[in-house]
């Protein structure tokens, strides 16, 4: 029986790993992390996180071919494949801080396998990690091998939050890199196999290392500069009178543009799409591409543009300033479907209005208060208006509000200000509201 080990209990490895189980029975599959609580909550009935299907998948698996642990070291050194699912954020301090990722995790976990291993290994590369991490890898662990083979392979994961247990069911790709020697093609072949339980032979894509691991900062920073481009249309739309909908839906007509992620919104968040452009503006720079960086580099200028743009839209129009007045937040997560908080544009949407100091009220039926605490503490939010914020519920998600009993207790002029253009505007515009929806005419 093959034996996998997953470090990094996860928003990718739990998903990933369950996925892999309910899929693979004869497959076992163990997922292990240093942090008690996190394991805690997989073995229990409230799981670490929310995502659509996650709780069957794991129902179906857990204590079969599924289990996550604590005890790291045994099931690393019993495992023979190990995915590597840890986080890589961005470095906050020395060479490259605010760019390059932070890779003290993986490198703890490297040491960690070559301490304890006893046995040939293949080690993959869940994490988004630079291209060229696997040579840094294997060095760590070919320097205490002791005999031991180890291959590294770089298997990005290409899982939406929200989504992620159908993306993981039928994946657009699985990507495996390997290094090109026969161990290389044998353990390409070995992860590969496992995937093929259930993903079309056509759909597994393998490349050299670097291929892989650049493929992963190349997505998200592909599908963070679609959402840049269409924000950055947005703001000429409402400068010019063009209807920001009406020009993605032109546009995405065009089979080569296509129709998918032209949506406008305040901005793209999340824990990827930030870190991962900010960490190829670093290796573009180390490279001697300093345009290429500066091209990335504007991706995420237009992000921030439009996050404060969407603050000063709410203060200006609200005759330029929010002091006392009351603001509801509905939803602070990055996007819908996740309890995931981490870079919500929410954050800065608070911040600008608490800054004006609006009192402001915050609900999400995914996000515990705490989360919100610590999210805007972490933000060095200095707290001198109340905040108030409503209890998670998640069974109040479903319910559809009553505008009308809303207007009806609102003072008056009552306004909208729709970030994700979600709202029907025109019929809240027919209760009396002042709708704003964004890259639209105020009458659209
Ligand atoms: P996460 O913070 O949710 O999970 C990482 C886990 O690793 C944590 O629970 C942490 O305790 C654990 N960990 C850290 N060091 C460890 C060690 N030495 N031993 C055991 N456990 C350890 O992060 P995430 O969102 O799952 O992301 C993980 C990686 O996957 C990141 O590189 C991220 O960029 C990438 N990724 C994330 C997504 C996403 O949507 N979240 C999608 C694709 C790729």
């Amino acid at each position: 029986m093959v034996k996998i080990c997953c470090i990094g209990a996860g928003y990718v490895g739990g998903p990933t790993m369950a996925v892999i189980a309910v899929k693979c029975p004869a497959i076992e599959v163990v997922v292990v992390d240093i942090s008690k609580p996190r394991i805690d909550a997989w073995n229990s009935d409230k799981l670490p996180i929310y995502e659509p299907g996650l709780d069957e998948v794991v129902k179906a698996c857990r204590g079969k071919n599924l289990f996550f642990s604590t005890d790291v070291e045994k099931h690393v050194a019993e495992a023979d494949i190990i995915f590597v699912s840890v986080n890589t954020p961005t470095k906050t301090r020395g060479l490259g801080a605010g760019k390059a990722a932070d890779l003290t995790y993986w490198e703890s976990a490297a040491r960690m396998i070559a301490d304890v291993s006893k046995s040939d290994k293949i080690v993959v590369e869940k994490s988004t990690v630079p291209v060229k991490t696997a040579e840094a890898i294997e060095k760590i662990l070919t320097h205490n091998s002791k005999g031991i083979n180890y291959q590294i392979l770089s298997n990005p994961e290409f899982l939406a939050e929200g989504t992620a247990i159908e993306d993981l069911f039928k994946p657009d790709r699985v990507l495996i890199g390997g290094r090109e020697t026969p161990e290389g093609r044998k353990a390409v072949q070995a992860l590969k196999e496992v995937y093929a339980h259930w993903v079309p032979e056509e759909n597994i894509i393998t490349t050299n290392l670097w291929s892989a691991e650049l493929s992963k900062l190349a997505a998200n920073a592909f599908l963070a500069q679609r959402i840049s481009s269409v924000n950055a249309m947005s703001a000429l739309c409402e400068a010019t009178g063009a209807n920001v909908s009406e020009v993605s839906y032109a546009i995405g007509k065009d089979s080569r543009i296509g129709p998918k992620f032209l949506n406008a919104s305040v901005g793209f968040g999340g824990s990827c799409f930030q870190k991962d452009i900010l960490n190829l503006v670093y290796i573009c720079e180390c490279n001697g591409l300093p345009e290429v960086a500066n091209y990335w580099k504007q991706v995420i200028k237009i992000n921030d543009y439009q996050k404060s743009r969407f603050v000063n839209r709410v203060v200006s129009s609200m005759f330029n300033t929010v002091s006392g007045k009351k603001v509801a937040i509905l939803g602070f997560a990055f996007k819908k479907d996740t309890g995931d908080t981490r870079e919500t544009p929410a954050i800065d949407v608070c911040k600008g209005l608490l800054g004006d100091k609006a009192h402001v009220s915050i609900y999400d039926p995914e996000v515990t208060e705490d989360q919100i605490q610590r999210d805007l503490a972490m933000n060095k939010f200095d707290w001198d208006h109340p905040m108030h914020l409503q209890p998670a519920s998640p069974s109040a998600i479903k319910q559809e509000l009553d505008y009308q009993k809303i207007f009806d207790n609102m003072q008056k002029p009552a306004f909208i200000f729709d970030g994700r253009n979600v709202v029907d505007a025109e019929k809240l515009r027919g209760i009396g509201f002042i709708v704003y929806s964004i890259g639209k005419p105020l009458d659209a």
